[in-house]
């Protein structure tokens, strides 16, 4: 079996390094973290290990989500990594150089979102210590770590990490995916690539930067992230829109659906390196009610912008399978026949059905008991901003 994450990629997941981001990491791995060189691990004996099982058509048990998708007939992110727009490796060779690298430099947000967590969200913990009865009632009873600390969390690289990146992997990179936190409110990030323009053993035109944000910001501090593409091959971007109008704002507290819309156009007036646009909804019960609505004002900005700048954009759902209480597939009953009844058919919404007809993980549903801790944390409800939940709350 070929992987292209197996033979290309290196991640920073919470835990220690991985060759993709589904890989499931067992206490005390071996497969190296924070401060080990990654260019030294990416060669050692237990990713040597995964390539040869991966080469005798073995499943290693850390891939195991591959194996559960690739049984149930689904596309997994094995076969998804062929299209990994980076050199194609040896697959005969167990010896492998990074030419896709993962990047979290940080792991700060300016927005607070409904569905995020400490560890993806360093913010949170603030707002946690100002309320903790609120985030403990919420990991009690829901087994959520909103706002307060309870797993592990991404190991920022160390200057010494940062150092043998310059040396021994940026200089044959061919693609860098920056995440977060939200990678354009981080001053490491415009400082790294800075960096890499001033280094002359890097080729930057040679680079394809990839990006998941919130687009909240085209310009921060001193920097214009449009200043600084110009030296690299390109950026593909993925957007998060989660939500569309009012509820987005109420969803993702310090978040504002117009700003995000003008940003998208701003910067793609102002560069040619874009010419991928992805828009991703990661869809939760709050989603739920409102399913129609997204749909169609996504269809919409995707037909604004490639008829405005000629560009491809691709909208898509993803959904939140944790906290449970969150997941659409965990909403009462009635309320799933309910919306089913009133939804419209249609590509974008086709994920979303299959996910309201799946199999339950809680006996009953919790949206209810979140939606209302939720509210008291950031003092503000949705009877104006989104009144269909309010309805349905309270
Ligand atoms: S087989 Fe799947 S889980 Fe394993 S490294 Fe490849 S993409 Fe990741």
């Amino acid at each position: 079996m070929k992987c292209k994450f197996a033979w290309s990629h290196l991640d920073f997941k919470p835990g220690g390094y991985a060759p993709c981001f589904r890989f499931k990491l067992r206490h005390g791995h071996g497969f190296g973290t924070v401060p080990d060189k990654p260019s030294e691990v990416i060669n050692s004996d237990e990713w040597i290990r995964v390539r040869e099982q991966l080469q005798n058509d073995e499943w290693p048990e850390e891939c195991i989500d591959c194996k559960i998708q690739e049984d149930s007939g689904m596309q997994s992110y094995r076969q998804r990594s062929m299209d990994l727009l980076v050199s194609e490796p040896d697959y005969t060779s167990t010896h492998v150089k990074i030419t896709d690298l993962q990047l979290k430099l940080n792991r700060a947000c300016n927005y607070s979102c409904r569905h995020c967590s400490v560890p993806s969200n360093s913010n949170f913990i603030k707002l946690g210590k100002q309320n903790p009865e609120i985030g403990n009632r919420l990991w009690e009873q829901h087994k959520f770590d909103h706002v307060i600390e309870r797993h592990k969390h991404i190991d920022i690289p160390t200057p010494e990490v940062i150092e043998d990146l310059f040396v021994n992997v940026l200089p044959t990179v061919e693609r860098i995916e920056f995440s977060g936190g939200e990678p354009f409110y981080h001053v490491e990030m415009y400082r790294f690539l800075e960096r890499m323009i001033a280094d002359p053993n890097i080729d930057t035109t040679k680079v394809t930067l990839v990006y998941n944000t919130n687009m909240s910001f085209t310009k921060f501090k001193k920097y214009d992230i449009v200043d600084l593409w110009k030296h690299f091959k390109r950026a593909d971007v993925t957007v998060s829109m989660d939500g569309t109008g009012s509820l987005f704002n109420y969803f993702r507290q310090g978040g504002d659906y117009q700003n995000v819309i003008d940003n998208m156009h701003d910067i793609l007036s102002r560069t040619d390196k874009i010419e991928k646009l992805l828009l991703v909804c990661t869809t939760t019960a709050y989603h739920a009610f409102y399913m129609n609505e997204i749909a169609h004002d996504l269809f919409h900005l995707k037909q604004d912008l490639e008829r405005h700048y000629g560009i491809e954009v691709k909208y898509r759902p993803t959904f939140v399978h944790w906290p449970e209480g969150l997941d659409v597939a965990n909403l009462a009953e009635e309320t799933k026949i309910n919306m089913l009844k009133n939804l419209d058919k249609n590509k974008f919404t086709e994920e979303f059905e299959k996910r309201l007809k799946g199999p339950r993980t809680l006996p009953e549903e919790t949206f209810k008991d979140i939606v209302m801790l939720q509210d008291q944390l950031y003092n503000r409800d949705a009877s104006e901003l989104a009144p269909r939940i309010f309805d349905y709350v309270y």
